[in-house]
Formats: C-alpha cells, structure tokens, sequence
C-alpha cells in the first residue's frame, strides 16, 4: 500500500466517522503488550497485542541493520522499551514518530526478514487481537533487497511539515525568535536516567517550562521544535531554526555518562573537532539518535557533508560562544561542571550556519543528584531562570554593540 493510498484510507475513515461518529465508549488504539519468542534456531517469533487489528507496514535499513513496523498512531501501554538480547534481536523500541504514525524499531545483529505476518483475533478466553510477525535470518544479499524493495513506504517525516512550529505567524516584527529544542522524543527516549525517568520527558518539560517564561518577558518569540511526544529528526530541527530566522537556538539535554560522579551543567558549541573525549562520546551518541528512531541516514550524511565551516558561520560561533559564556555566569558554581563549563563538539544539531546555538546538558541523568533535581519543579524552575536571565543579558548586550 502506497502513502498516497494509506492517504485516502484515512480520509475515507475521516468522512465515516463524520457520518458514523464512533460511539463515546469508543477506545482509542492500544498496543497493550509485546512479546519475543523463539521458534526455531533462525526465527524468532515477535507478538504485539492489541485492542483492535493492526496494519503494519514492514521496511528495513541496513547500517545498522533494523526493521521498520510502521503502525497507525496508536498507545503503547506496556513501559520502556525492552531489551532481550535473544539472538539476533539486539533491541527494539517504539514510540510516536509523526502525527500519524507510530513506530516499532527492532535492531537486528545478523540480517533478518519478516517472513510471515498474520492477526489472530480475539476468540475463547483471549480478548486481544494477536498480530504474529516470524522473524527469520536471511543472506545479506537478501536482506539488502529488502531494503531496496521498501525504500520508497518509509515515511520520510522531513517531507511532512509540523504545522504548529513551522507558522509564519510566529515570527513577530522585532521580538528576537528564540528557537527552543527539546532533544529526543518518540521512539528516541534519550538516556534513563538511574531515577527511570527518561531524558525526553525532562527536557520536554523545561523546554515548555522556558517557553512560558520567555513569553512572560514580553521580549521575545520563543518556538518549540517538539511540544509533545514525538521524534523530530536532527536535520529537521535545524531546519526549524534556520526556517523561523531563530536569532539563538537552545538545544536541551540530560544524558548518561560512564562516571555515575559526573554531575552538573555543561554548555556545549560547535566544532568540528571535540575538546575532549567526554564532549565527542556525547556528540557520537546524539548525531545517533535517528538511527535509534529507524531513519534512512544517506539523505542525513549528505547534509552533514554539506556544512562547511564558511566565514558566516565562524560569525556565528563567535556569538554562540558569548552566549555560552553568558548562561555560565548566570548558572554559578553550583549548577554546573567543576571543571570547563564550556566544551566543543561536533553535535548535527548545532550546525545551522546562521543561527547561533547551543546545546545544554541540564546534568547527568547518570548521576543521582542530578536526575533528581531535574525531575523535580525545583530543578526544573532553576534552570529555566538562569536561561531566561542568560537569553535576556546576551540579547540586551547586543543592543549595547
Ligand atoms: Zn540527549
């Protein structure tokens, strides 16, 4: 089934349920528990229960090797994503991927195919519908055409604008346009942090949390990469910035570090080459998080590629950094890293050639006290005062220039 037909589907379902609206028990989609069981030495059989019938579409990508279950959007109720490590399934992972798919992501160590998908429906005692996918290890050869056969149903998500961050109406007359983006989202969790609470929902919260005070400034127009649950590819968040002209843009992040000691605040900006082996770990994780959400990387490398460290974009650095240097000062001693503050890497989302940015680690998700503080209203309140006070200083000195 093409997008264009799965298009029409849903637009024959929108008029149906005009003239048959659902009645008010009505339940929306659920995925209520997931399954892997082993069937053979070479098939593993993965079952996802539902309270209605599924329609997956099945793709896959190689490097890494993965499936793709693209689902309709739907509720997954059944906690974190989970990790057997049986066989040649590594992982998998699911969450919302666009407004109106979800996804379900299986990292595979050898390559392997979905040979044989069916739905049970409820019948005896069982009242959940059962679809059934036997996952089998294939030739390399075999599986690279079946990334060949269904390059062209993978939703590309870049295609398909978000309307609520894209609105022209949100650039207004003077007001700076500070572009706020919460890392991670949908079926990319970002770290767990040791409280298990996951890195997407935190910096989702601070990132409405500073939206809301930087509004209540009256000074600037502050916009939301993502405001709810859901994956936004790098190359599209620095899309988001370039294409609202985002006079700054805040990345916010949380992660998890080897040394569970590490706490406190870092403020990182663009280079090319990282300042030391914890900013390029970091960076080498984050430029990763499409991979983790099932993307086609060709068309994301080439972007990378593309990016030249132009005059322009030193200009830009220069401003990055006096940002950085700015929110350092408002955050003090005691919300930040011990030791250099200010670290250097080579992180996708901060390369818009023309809109200074940086990335925050609000803390370390790894670290006790700092996932605590940052799941608290505390926490979470603090860092948005010293970056709403560090965006009000910088944009004030400039006028000063
Ligand atoms: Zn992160």
């Amino acid at each position: 089934m093409t997008w264009a037909d799965r298009y029409l589907g849903a637009a024959v379902i929108g008029l149906m349920l005009l003239l048959f609206p659902a009645p008010s028990y009505a339940q929306s989609l659920e995925v209520s528990a997931a399954r892997v069981g082993i069937r053979s030495p070479d098939t593993l059989r993965l079952v996802l229960e539902s309270n209605s019938a599924l329609k997956p579409t099945i793709s896959y990508l190689s490097t890494p090797d993965r499936i793709v279950i693209d689902l309709p959007r739907l509720d997954f109720s059944f906690g974190p994503g989970i990790t057997d490590g049986k066989r040649f399934i590594e992982t998998y992972r699911y969450g919302a991927f666009s407004p109106k798919v979800s996804r379900l992501v299986i990292d595979l160590s050898k390559p392997a195919r979905v040979t044989r998908s069916f739905t049970l429906k409820p019948s005896g005692k069982t009242v959940v519908y059962r679809t059934v996918f036997d996952i089998s290890i294939v030739p390399r050869a075999r599986f690279t055409e079946e990334v060949a056969r269904t390059k062209g149903q993978l939703i590309d998500p870049q295609s398909r604008r978000v309307e609520p961050v894209l609105s022209a109406a949100a650039r207004n007359g003077e007001k700076p346009v500070i572009v706020i983006d919460a890392g991670h989202g949908g079926n990319d969790p970002g770290t767990i942090g040791i409280n298990g609470r996951a890195e997407k929902e935190i910096v989702l919260a601070v990132a409405l949390k500073l939206r809301a005070s930087l509004q209540r400034t009256g000074q600037f127009t502050p916009v939301l990469t993502r405001d709810h649950d859901i994956y936004v590819g790098l190359k599209r968040r620095v899309e988001i910035a370039r294409a609202n002209e985002a006079d700054l843009m805040l990345s916010l992040h949380a992660d998890s570090i080897g040394d569970k000691n590490f706490r406190g605040g870092t403020i990182y900006t663009l280079s090319e080459k990282a300042s030391d082996s914890v900013a390029a770990n970091l960076a080498a994780r984050e430029n990763k998080s499409d991979i983790l959400v099932g993307m086609d990387l060709e068309q994301e490398n080439a972007f990378v590629r593309d990016i030249l460290i132009t005059l322009a974009q030193r200009e830009t650095k220069n401003f990055s950094v006096k940002f950085a240097n700015i929110l350092i000062s408002e955050m003090g001693q005691q919300r930040l890293i011990p030791r250099r503050p200010h670290r250097y890497a080579g992180f996708v989302v901060l390369k818009a050639p023309d809109v200074p940015s940086v990335l925050v680690e609000m803390g370390y998700m790894s670290n006790a006290q700092d996932a605590m503080r940052l799941a608290s209203k505390q926490g979470q309140d603090a860092v948005v005062r010293d970056l709403t006070d560090a965006v009000t200083e910088y944009f004030a000195q400039l006028q000063l220039n």
